[in-house]
């Protein structure tokens, strides 16, 4: 059996929680995306291990951004195997702002959705750049203090979050489900937070698609369209937050 569905969520105390958690979220990554990760190092990094170079202060539950493994060389230390797509997940902000008892299915929701954001690029880790050490530099400063502040307003709450990531994400999700992870679909990707319907609508939508393609790379599925439905519930959700929303159409337009 998977070491991912071992865990036992009746754990008497967050250290219980956590001890092992990032050997079990690589390991379900590895599961659910296998073909997509394959030959990378995937760096899982918990933010009480970064604060030195990200900063204590941190409300988002997670995040990725393309070089974050360089970003967080330092802290990767003897780990590193060379570029690799990598996550920070906010074990601090997650254990302060859950229910013990919750703790670890936000946590792996989380792993799921920043998985989804590295499997959305066009490589899971762009190896043909190497940005230098005065850029690195700059993104590290740039991401530290994005992630500083509690409140950050998207002109449009999805952005970042669209159909393709949407797809991902609901696949990642069965895969995890067939494995044993539990996981929370509107953490994982639409749902209100987003301006857009609920992630069970989504999963409804997409059908059979997710078992039909279930040994495919995520990379193939992306190349080919969505069934029908997905698309459908897609456009109708971006029209119906357009509608609510005029001034930003007016803004776009003028
Ligand atoms: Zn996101």
């Amino acid at each position: 059996m998977s070491r991912v569905s071992e865990h036992n969520a009746s754990v008497a105390t967050v250290g219980d929680l956590w001890h092992d958690f990032v050997a079990r979220a690589i390991a379900l990554c590895r599961t659910v995306a296998g073909c997509d990760l394959a030959g990378l190092p995937l760096y899982v990094l918990l933010q009480s291990e970064v604060a030195d170079v990200m900063g204590a202060e941190n409300f988002s539950d997670g995040y990725t951004t393309p070089n974050l493994d360089l970003n967080l060389r330092s802290v990767i230390g003897e780990a590193w195997q060379g570029r690799g797509p990598c996550m920070v997940v906010n074990d601090v902000s997650i254990t302060d702002e859950h229910f013990l008892e919750d703790v670890d299915v936000v946590a792996m929701s989380t792993v799921l959705h920043e998985l989804a954001h590295i499997l959305d690029r066009p490589t899971p880790v762009d190896l043909q750049s190497l940005p230098s050490q005065e850029r690195i530099e700059f993104e590290t400063m740039v991401i530290s203090n994005a992630s500083r502040h509690e409140h950050r307003p998207l002109p449009t709450p999805y952005f970042g979050h669209e159909e393709q990531f949407i797809r991902i994400a609901v696949h990642l999700q069965f895969r995890a489900a067939l494995v044993g992870v539990a996981t929370i679909p509107n953490l994982l990707c639409a749902g209100r937070r987003y301006g857009l319907s609920h992630a069970h609508r989504y999963m409804e939508a997409i059908g059979d698609e997710p078992a039909d393609m279930l040994h495919l790379p995520l990379a193939e599925i992306t190349r080919t369209s969505p069934p029908e439905p997905f698309t459908h519930l897609w456009l109708s959700d971006i029209s119906k937050y357009a509608e609510s929303c005029p001034q930003i159409l007016n803004g776009v337009l003028s």
